[in-house]
């Protein structure tokens, strides 16, 4: 696709060059345009393409609805998302939130298809006036400089005033800069392993979109409704388990999610009537940062910049709400509002303070204390109502004082709790001490509807 060209041609030099048509890319390409921007977008896909991340916090859709793409989205399949529900994977214990209430002005989202959505935002992009160049691949970066950057593309040199990352986990700026840093934690080194079926038992009404997150010692799974009729279903695992687990088994990775679901009562007891491929997918070593997150010349946003655990469907909310925020600095930068150093400056710190936020309670998940305290669903001083408003994103740009002062609190709980009891304890639960449950995996899926092949997913992402 390749819109808007008479702009292109004669040596152009547009205001900003845009990495990448996802989330990230078409949010910053709109709303720039909007400003009255000269903006490219330079996606290497074709659209529609596979992408793995479908639910999405009220962040998100808040901002969606800010940039007026709220009826767009309504006329795709989707299923509305209020809340979600949290589980130990022997299905003894569950906890269900609403947005509502928590400390948030939200109380609704969505899970949704990415390759529906992503195409959908490119387009919305596209109709308010950013160009978008459509297979167009990003080989090089020559250089980079405020006021000045030159790219070399698959289809000649483009310069443009102000680069704009956000090519996801290839992090095109973060290689080209030797920035890109694998997660130093080593529990936070996770392989998933996903795929889609059909006649997964859901919640009726309200609650119908509430993804589940069963937990267990090795990592947790996933079970978010796409739709009416499909589910997506994968299990993260500490890779060090995955690694043990694929040799002591003999098992191929596009195995273990089987193996996993057969193990994990909470989540094969609504699977009973699953259909589906089958062979799982695949993605290993997500986790890094690539900071400074902003340079001369550039801005890194959503994967491009960071990414560490999709465990509270975060990833998204990251991209567009860190989007929305360069695509202001940067026309303010270019209208002299503001110097490129300060913009800089702020934006470096809304990413680090929203992000710090959600990677303080990413790690926490993985401790049995933080579990026990938050499976209980209340707290003194409405500490929980603190969580559940990190858990719908209100960070950006950085927590309300609400929220930060009660999160400190939470974490004093989770250290005490450790120590001495001030909750029902839970039973602990792993994967590797369960017995197996079969689920039959050879049914074909009943729509045809099978997501691509591991090597299409990791060559394309
Ligand atoms: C297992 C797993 C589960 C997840 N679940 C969720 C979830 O439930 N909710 C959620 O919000 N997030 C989730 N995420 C995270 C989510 O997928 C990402 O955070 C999100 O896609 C980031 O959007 P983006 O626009 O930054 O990058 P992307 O969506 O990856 O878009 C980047 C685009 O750049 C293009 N590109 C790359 N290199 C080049 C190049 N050289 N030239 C031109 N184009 C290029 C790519 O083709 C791609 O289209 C999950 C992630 C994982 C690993």
């Amino acid at each position: 696709m390749s819109t808007n060209s008479d702009a292109a041609k004669g040596g152009e030099i547009w205001d900003a060059i845009i990495i990448g048509g996802g989330p990230a890319g078409s949010i910053a390409a709109l709303a720039l345009a909007k400003r009255g921007r000269r903006v490219i977008v330079l996606e290497k896909a074709e659209f529609p393409r596979f992408h793995i991340g479908e639910s999405f916090l009220p962040a998100t859709f808040d901002r969606l609805k800010e940039l007026g793409l709220e009826p767009a989205l309504r006329e795709l399949p989707h299923v509305p998302k209020f809340g979600a529900e949290f589980a130990m994977g022997n299905g003894g214990t569950h906890l269900e939130i609403e947005f509502a209430d928590g400390f948030c002005p939200c109380d609704e989202t969505f899970n949704i298809e990415r390759s529906l959505l992503d195409t959908m935002l490119l387009k919305e992009a596209a109709r308010g006036g950013a160009e978008i160049r459509q297979p167009a691949t990003v080989k090089q970066i020559l250089s980079m400089a405020d006021g000045d950057v030159r790219i070399q593309t698959d289809a000649g040199e483009i310069r443009g005033r102000y680069l704009l990352d956000c090519s996801g986990q290839q992090t095109v700026v973060g290689r080209h800069l030797g920035t890109r840093k694998n997660a130093d934690e080593p529990h936070l080194r996770k392989v998933a392993y996903f795929s889609q079926f059909e006649n997964v038992w859901r919640p009726s009404g309200r609650k119908q979109g509430q993804p589940l997150i069963a937990m267990m010692e090795e990592g947790w799974f996933w079970m978010i409704p796409l739709n009416e009729r499909v589910t997506s279903v994968g299990v993260v695992l500490d890779a060090d388990v995955a690694k043990s687990v694929l040799q002591k088994e003999n098992l191929k990775p596009d195995q273990m999610l089987a193996w996993g679901i057969a193990r994990c009562p909470a989540v094969n007891g609504r699977m009973t009537q699953a259909v589906g491929r089958p062979m799982n997918n695949v993605l290993a070593d997500f986790s890094y940062r690539c900071r400074p997150y902003a340079g001369e010349g550039y801005f890194l946003i959503g994967d491009a910049a960071t990414f560490m655990d999709p465990i509270f469907s975060t990833g998204v909310s990251v991209a567009v709400n860190g989007a929305m925020a360069v695509a202001k600095y940067v026309d303010d930068i270019l209208a002299g509002r503001i110097s490129a150093a300060r913009a800089r400056k702020r934006y470096i710190s809304h990413l680090e303070e929203s992000t710090g936020t959600l990677f303080q309670i990413i790690r926490q998940y993985y401790d049995h204390s933080f579990r026990e305290l938050f499976l209980n669903g209340t707290g003194p001083l409405q500490v929980h109502k603190a969580v559940i408003g990190v858990l719908a994103g209100n960070v950006f740009p950085r927590p309300p004082w609400k929220l930060r002062w009660r999160l400190r609190f939470f974490d004093f709980l989770v250290k005490w709790n450790r120590k001495k009891q001030l909750v029902p304890r839970r039973r602990r639960f792993s994967l590797l001490k369960s017995d197996p449950t079969p689920i039959d995996p050879s049914i074909p899926a009943a729509s045809g509807r099978a997501i691509p092949a591991v090597a299409e997913i990791q060559a394309g992402s």
